[in-house]
């Protein structure tokens, strides 16, 4: 499907300007400017900020009259696994000359083998994008042994650059981008490392090169998932170098590795080299989770959710500077969900109940969401739509919202109506390879079934217009997205996240009045899961 063209229907709507938001856009600056003080530690998962922010939650949820839904109160525990590194080398051989690669500097890369671990002079292998799918003829591995070797992929899909669509979605990023590592791990390669660039990664790589010594983490199920080696990001001209040594030429490698008939090739005269010194331990953090009881509950719910946790105070960011404190990402979607909440909780009480959750890890790979969706506090059959506030960027009066991930829901049509009804309007998301859709916590209850809309402010700002927008979002991602500078501006207009949050609230309500239930499209591969609980929603 080709995921970036404009829906039609999308477009159409007026240019009015929009209406005052329902929500409080003072009341959103003075929960950031809190979330985001020295004192909450950057919120990071299981550190020191992680107890501030629950606490804080809590009250606030408490002072809202939710009802507590976790294990222990609002806290709902999230058992994780938690790997650190504590040491590690890297080097490459090309051509008998040994480049020592510096984490952090040119290459991000860590481990999941606990204890001290050597890989020493093993073979490199480029497979291309490294994707597989057989549906469409590609896979580079075919009659290529990985095994032992170090695996090296380009970054994004095949298309993603390739001006048309191969079937991955074009510029869109594919869910298939998300399999490399697994792939590489299942042909028996001992490392995995993608080339950054840009474009396709759409991170710069100084926001790699800085996540470099944050510990990773997964959820604990009970089971220690398969160990694998080194997997991680070269910095773009070690990658360049390295194809080069194997006789490729970057540019030239990357329009062959967009055929389906491109074939894994070893890089001659390369070797890579690397110890890492690993720990594993177990540890727990917790989603917020409260809910505002329905008059009929028995209709089921909807459900809001934000992530609270941001990259939290670690030891290798400039003394100067240790927090991370996320006053964007995500103080701004934390406290427009309690402005949400604040307005739900005054106004007549709808048929449906409302959960609305906090969630954990987010920046660890969407682990509260995923283990929510795994142990919901009510019944996902019958959550009738959810809505994720991750706004990534303070914005100003707008003129729109912009919709990521198009074409998935007949949403998106109601999302049109109640948007317009607010005098804003309904644009496409830009940067569909960044692949926001698969970034944030919504998608770990798409994947379940739970049908919605997501969105945040657009760019054409009322004053300013597109240009000035797209400008404050370009240098918020640049320089402050992940970083020691998305810090609170007492200068910031929230008036972004408000008609956001008022849409959402707006949206919500309808669904959560109604007794119909939303759905996917039905080419959505969400739609089957969703239909898999059809007889559980009358
Ligand atoms: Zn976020």
């Amino acid at each position: 499907m080709i995921r970036w063209l404009p829906l039609p229907l999308l477009l159409l709507t007026a240019a009015a300007d929009p209406s005052r938001p329902i929500l409080s856009p003072e009341r959103i600056k003075a929960d950031v400017r809190t979330l985001s003080a020295d004192d909450f530690h950057g919120r990071g998962p299981t550190q020191l900020g992680e107890e501030r922010t629950l606490a804080f939650l809590e009250k606030r949820f408490a002072g809202l009259g939710l009802k507590p839904a976790g294990d222990r109160g609002y806290r709902q525990t999230v058992k994780l696994l938690r790997w650190t590194r504590a040491a590690a080398r890297f080097s490459l051989d090309l051509g008998g000359a040994t480049r020592t690669l510096t984490p952090g500097v040119e290459i991000a890369a860590t481990s999941r083998i606990v204890g001290t671990d050597t890989v020493a002079r093993v073979p490199v292998v480029f497979v291309g994008y490294g994707v597989v799918e057989p549906r469409l003829g590609y896979d580079p591995y075919a009659g290529v042994d990985v095994r032992g070797k170090l695996v090296v992929a380009l970054a994004g899909d095949p298309d993603v650059e390739a001006g048309r669509d191969l079937g991955f979605g074009g510029r869109a990023s594919s869910p298939a981008a998300r399999t490399k590592l697994a792939e590489a791990q299942k042909r028996g390669a001992a490392a995995f490392v993608q080339i950054h660039d840009t474009f396709p990664s759409s991170y710069p790589w100084l926001q790699i090169a800085k996540g470099d010594a944050v510990p990773g983490y997964a959820l604990d199920t009970g089971t220690v998932p398969a160990a694998f080696g080194v997997r991680g990001t070269l910095r773009n001209d070690v990658g360049v170098a390295l194809l080069k040594q194997g006789g490729l030429d970057y540019a030239a490698a990357k329009q062959a590795a967009q055929r389906a008939d491109f074939r894994g090739v070893e890089l001659k005269g390369a070797t890579f080299s690397a110890t890492t010194t690993v720990a594993l331990d177990r540890t727990v953090s917790h989603n917020v989770v409260g809910i505002l009881p329905g008059t009929d509950p028995a209709t089921g719910s909807i459900l809001y959710g934000a992530h609270w946790d941001a990259y939290g105070e670690n030891d290798f960011d400039p003394p100067a500077d240790r927090i991370r404190n996320g006053a964007v990402d995500n103080g701004t979607g934390t406290a427009t969900l309690l402005e949400i909440a604040r307005a739900f909780s005054v106004a007549t009480r709808p048929r449906r109940s409302v959960v609305f959750a906090a969630w954990t890890a987010e920046e660890k790979g969407l682990l509260g969401a995923t283990w929510y969706a795994d142990h919901p506090v009510l019944p996902l059959a019958t959550t009738a739509a959810q809505f994720n506030l991750d706004p990534h960027v303070v914005l100003g009066r707008t003129r729109d919202l912009e919709l990521i991930g198009v074409g998935r829901t007949p949403m998106e049509a109601d999302l049109a109506r109640v948007a317009a009804a607010q005098g804003l309007r309904i644009v496409p998301e830009e940067n569909t390879e960044a692949g926001w859709y698969y970034r944030s916590d919504h998608y770990a209850l798409a994947q379940k079934g739970v049908p919605g809309v997501y969105f945040r402010a657009g760019r054409d700002l009322v004053r300013g217009g597109l240009a000035a927008g797209e400008r404050e979002r370009s240098r918020y991602n640049a320089q402050c997205y992940h970083q020691t500078c998305d810090e609170f501006d007492a200068r910031w207009d929230m008036t972004g996240a408000a008609q956001e949050g008022s849409v959402a609230y707006a949206l919500g309500r309808e669904v959560a009045e109604g007794t119909g239930w939303p759905a996917w499209n039905p080419a959505e591969p969400f739609a089957a899961e969703r239909a898999k609980t059809a007889a559980e929603r009358r």
